[in-house]
This record gives structure tokens, sequence and C-alpha cells, in this order.
């Protein structure tokens, strides 16, 4: 069972960028534009014909950048893509991967379980604002997603590991019914870099929102868009691309920052999931009910098996069902103030532990009807497990909690 591709064999393979001097890291290149040699070649170059791939040089900062390239290279071969291109933040590769895929009137079908941010530009603001309408689907049920297509679908939209769920998506199941139907399948791998890999199963974009464990430290905002060499080309068109004309590139001297901690994604990965494993299993030991596909009573943990990188466990991520918001606040405020456990803060990836209650957060944007089909209680507390201290210390804290506040 399971995958035998190494994300990190694949970005180690690629061609190591040394810096202008011989530096064992790579320069940051801040110009906004590029000298070209042959004015004669100032067309070509502009309509990306010349281009920093194809015998032709850079042009200019929002169109591509030496530094931001040379990041994008190595996303791509992260997701076992053939391009990449990186943006400000998650919720700008989102917006212009939909708005890319998607004209006026055209339909995505996503999954009812996702980030709130991107519900709600699904749901709200482009239906109210350039008339891309959406239908929210529980993605477990294959043949409603079947159901949902009209002749518009352009995209299926879904997260790998459902925020704050984590129910693992069906992607070989859910590309064969978006490709059957000539829609692309859009996958948000924000939780799960390195452990799964959606463009081996089918995904046609793989998207992240860097801000949380590519970037690990929660100082920088960041995303990207992994796709195919076409459509990443398409986004950069200087006449219709999304990422050209709205314009949310990233800026290379984050690049360079988050280039410098790709290396360690690998060992940070594995390290946040055993401890994760063992929190889980520490909650479930205590009847608890916890979200965790690492656990074999997670009714995904089957198909997470199937679809894994089997070097990087089973993520970083877990949530605990504490039924209402009062003693859900009850032992978070003891982990934090009292054992500094973690933060109560919303986000993820980072070094430390982060709690979060997401119907009141992360998770807000969503009707109470939403929610609740969603399966998320008001009491359902997500926790992004941290690296720092000893699991040891950390599992006497939690277990010292849940005594002192859910008993
Ligand atoms: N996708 C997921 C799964 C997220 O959790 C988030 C942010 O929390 C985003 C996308 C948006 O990313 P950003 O905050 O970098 O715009």
């Amino acid at each position: 069972m399971g995958m035998s591709f190494d994300p990190m064999q694949s970005i180690a393979a690629i061609r190591h960028e040394f810096g202008e001097h011989g530096g064992v890291n790579m320069s940051v290149e801040v110009s906004t534009a590029f000298t070209v040699m042959q004015a004669s070649t100032m067309p070509d170059i502009f309509h990306g014909l010349l281009g920093p791939d194809n015998a032709g040089c850079y042009l200019y900062g929002r169109h591509y950048n030496p530094t931001v390239y040379a990041l994008a290279h190595q996303l791509a071969a992260m997701e076992a893509t053939e391009s990449a291109y990186c943006t400000a933040s998650g919720m700008s590769a989102i917006a212009a991967t939909i708005f890319q895929l998607c004209r006026s009137g055209e339909h995505v079908i996503s999954s009812d379980t996702l980030y709130g941010g991107t519900y709600a530009l699904l749901n709200n603001f482009l239906p109210e604002r350039s008339g891309e309408k959406t239908t929210f689907v529980d993605f477990q049920d294959l043949s409603a997603v079947e159901r949902a297509f009209t002749s518009q679908t352009r995209v299926v939209y879904v997260e790998t590991m459902a925020n704050p769920t984590l129910r693992i998506a069906d992607l070989p199941a859910l590309a064969e019914i978006a490709h059957a139907h000539g829609a692309a399948l859009v996958v948000d791998n924000t939780f799960s870099p390195l452990l799964v890999t959606p463009a081996l199963h089918g995904a046609d974009v793989v998207l992240h929102s860097m801000t949380k464990f590519v970037s690990g430290s929660s100082d920088v905002i960041a995303g990207c868009v992994c796709g195919s060499k076409d459509f990443i080309s398409s986004l950069m068109d200087v006449t219709s691309g999304a990422l050209m004309l709205l314009g949310p590139t990233m800026d290379p001297r984050i690049a360079f920052e988050l280039h410098t901690r790709l290396p360690h994604l690998g060992v940070r990965m594995i390290e946040h999931g055993r401890r994760a494993a063992a929190m889980a299993a520490l909650c479930e030991g205590h009847g608890l009910r916890v979200h965790y596909p690492g656990l074999s009573t997670h009714p995904d943990h089957a198909r997470l098996e199937a679809l894994r990188n089997e070097a990087y466990g089973w993520g970083g991520i877990m949530a605990l069902d504490l039924e209402t918001a009062e003693r859900a606040n009850r032992f978070l405020e003891y982990l934090q103030n009292r054992r500094q456990f973690g933060f109560i803060a919303v986000s993820l990836g980072f070094t430390e532990t982060l709690m979060s209650i997401s119907a009141s957060s992360t998770s807000s944007e969503m009707t109470p009807e939403d929610l609740r089909r969603a399966g998320i209680s008001p009491g359902l507390v997500r926790i992004s497990v941290g690296i720092t201290g000893t699991l040891e210390q950390r599992l006497e804290q939690l277990d010292d909690a849940i005594e002192a506040t859910l008993r």
C-alpha cells in the first residue's frame, strides 16, 4: 500500500541554485525590470515566446522573477507537476485558478467541507461579483458529485484533507468523474504537503497556502499554483492571465525565505506527524472523539494509506470534538494559560502548537446549517501539533488538561 514517490527526493534532484558569487544559497534578485539586449526581441519576450526557459530573458517582476521562479521549480518538483507559480497568498492562488478555469455563468462543484475563506469566495463573492456559481456537495457521496454536473461545470474543487474534519478526498475517483465531464480537478493540498501528491492521483491543478507548513514559522503569507505548463502559462498571459492581470505575485525576498525552508519541510512533516499521532492516540485513550486519519478508527484511514507517500506519516493536524464551545474554551485556556502547551490562534503548520475552535473562527463564514452538514460542532477544536519541546512533555500537558477540564 502507499506510494513510492518521494517529493523531497524530487526537489533535491533539480539543479542547485548557487548564489551570484558561488554562494551556497541562491541570490535574491530584487529587480522589477530586466534589461533586454536586443530591442527587436522585445515583442516576443513580452508575449512569452522568448522567456527564461527558451533562450529569452526575464521581463518584469509581476511576470517572472528569477528568485521566485527558482522556488516555483522546486514546488513543481514537489507536486510532480510540469510547472508552478508562486503567489502572494493561498487565497490569491485559489481565486486566480478559479477565474482562469471558469468564466461568468460557468460552474464549480465543491466539497462542502473546506476552508471558510474558500467557501466564502465560492459561495458569496464569485456568484455576486463575477457570476461563477458553485454547488457544494458531500464528496464522500460520489453519486451526489456526479449528479451535480451541469453543461457549464468546469471545476471540481476539493481539499486533500478537509479543514477541519480531516476527511480524505477520494482523488482518483474524483479525477475520473471530473475528466469524464471535461472538468478540471483542482486540489488544495495545504494540510498535506509531501504526504499526498494529488497530481499523481489525477489532479490537474494543485494549490497551497504556503503560509502554513511550507513556511513553518507563521511569519509569511504565501501561496502557489502547480499545474501543467499550458495552465501556468495561461495564468501568466499578458492579455488574459488571471495572475498576470490581478497581480498577486510573490515578492522575491519572500521566495528566498521559503526556498531556505523547503529543505527541512520533510523532517518537519515527519515530526509534526509523529507527535500528532501520539496525541491523537492519547485523546482516543481518554474516550474523546478524535479526528485523525492516522488512527485506524478514522473513516478514511485506508483511503489515506492508499494515497500517501509513505515516508511522511499521517499529518500534523488533529481535531477533537468537545461538543460545546464552553468545554472547548475551558480546555484551550488551560492548555495555553496554565501549561504553555500551545497558543489559541488560527492558522497551522507552525513550530508551536496552534489551537482554534473552527465554528467560531476559520469556518465561521459557513452558515449554522452548512456547519452541521459538514460535521463541525460548536466544540470542534482543531489542533496543529507543533514540534517544540519534547513529545513526552507535551503528552503530559495534554493528559493533565484532559483530566483537569474535561472530566
Ligand atoms: N487553504 C486552506 C486549506 C487554508 O487553511 C487557508 C488559510 O487558512 C487558505 C487556503 C488560505 O491561505 P492564505 O491565508 O495563505 O491566503
